[in-house]
This record gives structure tokens, C-alpha cells and sequence, in this order.
């Protein structure tokens, strides 16, 4: 790398920059960072916090141990999922959107797929429904309107249309408020037809049994996957990054016999996942099925109390204004981010630096990544491991000139 940086600096006639321009090389390298926005699923950041640790090694990826025979990458991890959120069956892919793909493609047949028009959603980077039902060869069949559709609709439709599949899916980042109605899977899943679910999120089950105490108040109206099937849907669809707190999949779970249908499908082999992956899904997929919501860095962010918080933030700010640095202990709010519950927010505290800082902070060693306000730096330490707040007030230190 450092040949082919010098190489390009020599030919634009720049030499004295060569070192500037591999640093710059360096600085596009993926490293670990800081997270001090409060957006706990930071889309830039990777979403959930990635947690990953394997020495080169082989291990049974596709190998059955007990009769020495090619086995299923899937099988094991599947069933583990499966436990977690009381489906039948589940089946890993690449994300979200691959299961949705993969799901209609494998489900649909020459029959429609209903949808209510207010659940014709984009969701960010480029998953717009249609365009993803009409990648997968599923005729979509559109029900009701953009605020209110009735089941009396998709009835409607299946009567009409040749009507195969009902696919319900999330509005995971966008309201619609006023005059509505809207179908519930569970008045759905009384119609004729399978019911897909797309929930998006990934919360495994809206009672929380992984955490102390009662399920938070923020995720009163999130959907859960074993809620959703319980209420009726044949497959739910979500991503292994969001709420779930674990590395970037998407699952299938749900009736046995469809699953099955969408892992014969020849779109499977292309959107399975490779072995770090599912080793990954694995370990995130133990903490909850052990309850040990702590284990999972997404959880623990997302509950750890707010006093504590305001210790850390003062005792920060402390530190820094001894060091001659303008900085107070705030109280503030995060987000979930991800694209997931678009109107929810967290009480927090950090700590707020006079000036904006985004940059210097960003191209530290370890970088940071903050947010600004009113043209003061603030970093939300909800979302920093309490280990990182020493790097914090080193990084923000050798900053000042
Ligand atoms: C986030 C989301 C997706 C896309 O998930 P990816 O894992 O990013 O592919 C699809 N549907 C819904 C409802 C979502 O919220």
C-alpha cells in the first residue's frame, strides 16, 4: 500500500505530501471507533456494536459430527433461533432485505402478493418494497389506501386477484398520524392465504426476558418476532443488526414448511451467510437464550441508567476543566437510530465542549465521533463504554492548542 501511495504522489508531481496521502490511505481502513452520538444503531457506525473474536481455525461449518456427513451451515444456528422466538424452523441470509427477497421469491408462486399501500415503504439505501417484490418475480397486488386499509381489502384482493401471499411490513422509520386504520398481522393471519411479516427491528420478544425488570417503555409499540407469530404470521422476516444487537443477518422464522421452501430455493445459496457470520449470530443468540442481556453491548447501552451516566459525564467534565478545557456535564437524549423507532428517544448525559471539535475528534488515533449543537461539541456517553472515557478526555486534551 505504501508503494502504490508513493507511486501516486511521485506521478501527480507531489512527493512532499506522500506521507499526508498515507495517512489519508490509513484513515479509510475500517478501525474501531468511539461512539459518542447517542444513536445507538448508528447506520455509519455499523449499527449494532459488532462483537467478534476468532483465532484462525477450522471449525464444523458444514460438517454433521455425529454421522461424519456433509451437513447444514444453518442447522444448528436455525434451531437456536428458533428456540429464542417459538418458530418452528428459522433460516439465516445476509440481511433484511435478502430475507424478504428470498421469502417472496421462493413463496409466491404465479399468485400475488397483497400489500397494504401504506406499507409501500422505502426503508434507506435503497430497499423500496416494490422494487424488492418485483426483483423477486412477486406480482404485487396493492390493498386499501395510504392512510387506511381494511382487512374487508385484502379480502378484497384475494378474491379478485389470484391473491397467494399477504406480506405485512413494518413502518419502521415513518408515522402515519390522523385519519387511519391499519390491518394487525393477527387480523391478517384469519384471511386464506400465508402471512409474511417483515418487522425490520429484530426485537425477539416484546417481554424482554433478558433484561431486569419489565421491558422498557420505548418499545410499547415496537413489534416482537415471537409476538408477531403468536399472532397469527406464517413467516416473520428481520435483520440480525438492529435491535437484536448481533452482527448484520436477516431471518426467516416461522412455520417449518416454508422455511424449508426458501432454503431449497436457488436465491438461498446466494444470500447465505459465510461461517464468521453465523459464528457471530451464534454468540449473540446464546446471551438470550442464557437471558443475559448485559452480554450484548446494544442492551447494555440501551439500559444502563441514567445516574451512572451523569457520574461518568461529570467526572469527565471535572477532568477537562482542570485541563483548562470549556466543558460541562449535560443532560441529553439518544436515539435508537437504525431506522428503527423514529419517534423514541432516551433520557442521557455526556458531556458538552465549547466549539466544534467533530473533526480533530474524528481523525484522533481512536477516533470519536460526536455530535454538534449550537455550535458545542457533545458527546453522549450512553452509547461509550465506560472504559473508552479515559481515551475520551486524553484524545480531547492533546487537542486543545
Ligand atoms: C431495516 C429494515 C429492512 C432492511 O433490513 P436490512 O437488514 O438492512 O436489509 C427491511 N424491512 C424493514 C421493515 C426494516 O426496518
Amino acid at each position: 500500500m505504501l508503494v502504490s501511495v508513493a507511486r501516486e504522489a511521485i506521478a501527480a508531481d507531489d512527493v512532499e505530501n506522500a506521507p499526508a496521502r498515507a495517512r489519508a490511505r490509513a484513515r479509510r481502513m475500517l478501525t474501531p471507533v468511539i461512539n459518542a452520538t447517542g444513536v445507538l444503531l448508528h447506520t455509519n457506525l455499523g449499527r449494532a456494536p459488532l462483537a467478534h473474536e476468532q483465532e484462525a481455525g477450522y471449525f464444523n461449518l458444514e460438517l454433521d459430527l455425529a454421522t461424519g456427513k456433509r451437513g447444514s451451515r444453518q442447522a444448528a444456528v436455525g434451531e437456536q433461533i428458533a428456540l429464542a422466538v417459538g418458530a418452528e424452523a428459522a433460516l439465516i441470509v445476509n440481511n433484511c432485505a435478502a430475507s424478504v427477497l428470498l421469502a417472496l421469491g421462493a413463496l409466491s408462486g404465479d399468485t400475488g402478493v397483497a400489500v397494504s399501500r401504506s406499507e409501500l415503504v422505502e426503508i434507506g439505501g435503497g430497499f423500496r418494497v416494490p422494487d424488492v417484490m418485483a426483483q423477486s418475480g412477486a406480482r404485487l397486488v396493492e390493498v386499501g389506501t395510504t392512510n387506511r386499509t381494511r382487512l374487508a381489502d385484502f379480502q378484497r384482493a384475494i378474491d379478485e386477484n389470484d391473491v397467494g401471499l399477504a406480506l405485512h411490513v413494518h413502518q419502521s422509520n415513518y408515522k402515519i398520524v390522523g385519519f387511519t386504520e391499519a390491518v394487525s398481522v393477527a387480523q391478517m393471519a384469519t384471511l386464506d392465504v400465508p402471512v409474511l411479516a417483515d418487522i425490520g427491528s429484530g426485537l425477539l420478544d416484546a417481554t424482554c426476558p433478558w433484561l431486569d425488570g419489565p421491558p422498557p417503555n420505548w418499545l410499547a409499540n415496537e413489534p416482537a418476532v415471537r409476538q408477531t407469530l403468536e399472532a397469527g404470521a406464517d413467516l416473520v422476516m428481520f435483520s440480525g443488526d438492529k435491535l437484536m444487537g448481533g452482527p448484520q443477518a436477516g431471518i426467516i422464522a416461522g412455520r417449518a414448511d416454508l422455511v424449508a421452501a426458501c432454503a431449497k430455493h436457488p436465491l438461498a445459496r446466494a444470500l447465505r451467510p459465510g461461517g464468521l457470520v453465523l459464528s457471530a449470530l451464534q454468540t449473540t443468540i446464546g446471551h438470550y437464550l442464557r437471558r443475559d442481556g448485559d452480554a450484548i453491548a446494544f442492551w447494555r447501552s440501551a439500559s444502563v441508567s441514567v445516574p451512572y451516566l451523569t457520574r461518568r459525564a461529570e467526572a469527565m467534565a471535572t477532568t477537562l476543566a482542570g485541563a483548562g478545557i470549556s466543558a460541562k456535564a449535560i443532560e441529553t437524549k439518544s436515539v435508537p437510530g437504525g431506522g428503527t423507532l423514529p419517534t423514541v428517544s432516551f433520557p442521557s448525559a455526556g458531556v458538552r465542549i465549547q466549539g466544534d471539535h467533530l473533526d480533530t475528534l474524528r481523525n484522533a488515533d481512536r477516533p470519536i465521533v460526536a455530535r454538534v449543537e449550537d455550535g458545542s461539541t457533545v458527546l453522549d456517553l450512553r452509547t461509550v463504554d465506560a472504559d473508552d472515557d479515559q481515551t475520551i478526555i486524553d484524545t480531547v486534551t492533546a487537542a486543545q492548542p
